[in-house]
C-alpha cells in the first residue's frame, strides 16, 4: 500500500509496504520502483533515500559554491594584495588600507599626475626603544611587543637593538597638464651613508636634477629636507608653520626660491591644482603630508613602521615633537583615508617591494 504525504502533485511518495526491505537495501544506488498516480509517473522511494539524495544535492550546491569562491579568491587577492599590502579594522568600524603595495619600479597613474615612488636608501633604526617611548604620558610598547609586530610582517629586523632598516623615500610627480615636475621630500642628500641616492634614482627615470621645477617638503627632519641642495632649480615649498624654518641648514641661501606657505583655517592649502597640502601635526609643529588628485595621500612621518602603528596606532615614536598630538593627526588620517579610500604611501612604509 502507498501512502502520499502531498494532495497536489505530489514529489515524493513512502512505499510503506516495503520500508522495512528499502531499509535494508540502502545503499549508495537507492532502491527505487515507478507508481502511477492521478495519471502521471512518480517514483517511489524511502524516506531514508529521499533525506541522502536531498543532502547530496546540497553538498553538491556547496561544493560549487565553495569551488566559485575558491577561484574568485585566486583572481582578486593577488589583485588587492598587490595593491594594499597591510590593512586592519580600526574601532572595528572603518576598515583601513594603508600602504600600496608597489615595486620602485612601478608608476600611480593619477587623473592630474603621475607618480613614481623613488627610493632614496635606508636608515637603521632601534625600534625597540624608538616605541618605548617615556617622555610623555602616553602608552608605550615592549621589546617583546616590537618584535611580534616585525615577525608579523616581512620586515626584518637585525641586530640585538631591534635595528631595522627603515627605507628612505621621496616620490616625484609629473604633471600631465603641464610641464611641472614636483618632488616631493628630497631624501637625505649628502647626509647619510646608508642613503641619498635619490638623485641616481631619478636619472634611472630618465630625469636631471634641474628639471625638478618644485620641491614640497614635508617636514625639516635631514631624511625629508637634507637634500633640498641638490635641486637647484626648484622652488621649495614648506609650512610656515614648521619651527626653526627661518634658522634651518637646509633652507639656508634659497633666497626667492623659498615658499613658506600658510594653511587655511582648515588646515589645508592647494599648492597645484590637484595637490593638497594637509597640516598634519605631531611629529614636527608644520609636518605636512600631501593629497593628490583626491586619490594618493602621501603621509610623510605620520607612519614610521606601519608593522608597529597599524597594529598599534596610538603608539608614538620617540622623536615625535608633541607624541599625544602625533597620535591624534595619525587617527585623524587614518579615519579620513579610509572614509575615502585614498591609496596611502609614506617615506618610511615597507610596502614596496625591491625590484
Ligand atoms: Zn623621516
Amino acid at each position: 500500500m502507498c501512502g502520499s504525504i502531498f494532495t497536489n502533485k505530489p514529489k515524493v511518495f513512502f512505499d510503506l509496504s516495503t520500508f522495512d526491505t528499502i531499509k535494508a537495501q540502502e545503499s549508495l544506488v537507492p532502491p527505487q520502483r515507478t507508481v502511477q498516480w492521478q495519471g502521471s509517473n512518480y517514483s517511489v522511494i524511502s524516506e531514508k533515500v529521499y533525506t541522502y539524495n536531498c543532502c547530496l544535492l546540497l553538498c553538491r550546491r556547496l561544493f560549487v559554491i565553495f569551488l566559485t569562491v575558491i577561484t574568485l579568491g585566486i583572481i582578486l587577492i593577488p589583485r588587492l594584495s598587490r595593491e594594499w599590502v597591510t590593512s586592519f579594522w580600526y574601532n572595528k568600524k572603518v576598515y583601513l588600507y594603508v600602504t600600496p603595495l608597489v615595486t620602485t619600479k612601478e608608476i600611480l597613474e593619477l587623473d592630474n599626475w603621475t607618480v613614481h615612488p623613488l627610493l632614496d636608501g635606508h636608515l637603521d633604526l632601534p625600534l625597540k626603544t624608538l616605541f618605548c617611548q617615556k617622555k610623555e604620558n602616553l602608552p608605550r610598547l615592549t621589546e617583546q611587543q616590537v618584535t611580534e609586530c616585525l615577525q608579523s610582517s616581512s620586515i626584518k629586523s637585525h641586530g640585538s637593538d631591534l635595528n631595522v632598516k627603515t627605507k628612505v623615500r621621496a616620490f616625484l610627480a609629473i604633471s600631465k597638464v603641464d610641464k611641472r615636475l614636483v618632488l616631493i621630500d628630497t631624501g637625505c642628500g649628502r647626509h647619510s651613508e646608508t642613503a641619498g641616492n635619490l638623485v641616481t634614482q631619478l636619472k634611472v627615470r630618465g630625469f636631471h636634477p634641474d628639471q625638478i621645477t618644485d620641491v614640497l617638503i614635508t617636514h625639516l627632519h635631514y631624511d625629508h629636507a637634507g637634500g633640498v641642495e641638490r635641486f637647484p632649480n626648484a622652488r621649495i615649498h614648506v609650512s610656515s608653520n614648521e619651527s626653526e624654518i627661518d634658522d634651518n641648514d637646509y633652507l639656508s641661501g634659497l633666497g626667492d626660491r623659498l615658499n613658506k606657505f600658510e594653511f587655511a583655517a582648515d588646515g589645508e592649502k592647494e599648492i597645484f591644482p590637484g595637490i593638497k597640502a594637509i597640516h598634519a601635526p605631531g611629529h614636527t609643529a608644520g609636518h605636512t603630508v600631501f593629497l593628490l588628485d583626491q586619490q594618493l595621500l602621501l603621509i610623510g612621518d605620520v607612519i614610521h613602521n606601519e608593522a608597529v602603528q597599524n597594529t598599534y596606532p596610538k603608539i608614538a615614536i620617540e622623536f615625535d615633537s608633541n607624541g599625544a598630538q602625533a597620535v591624534d593627526t595619525r587617527i585623524a588620517l587614518f579615519k579620513r583615508a579610509a572614509q575615502c579610500r585614498y591609496k596611502v604611501f609614506g617615506a618610511h612604509t615597507d610596502g614596496c617591494k625591491e625590484a
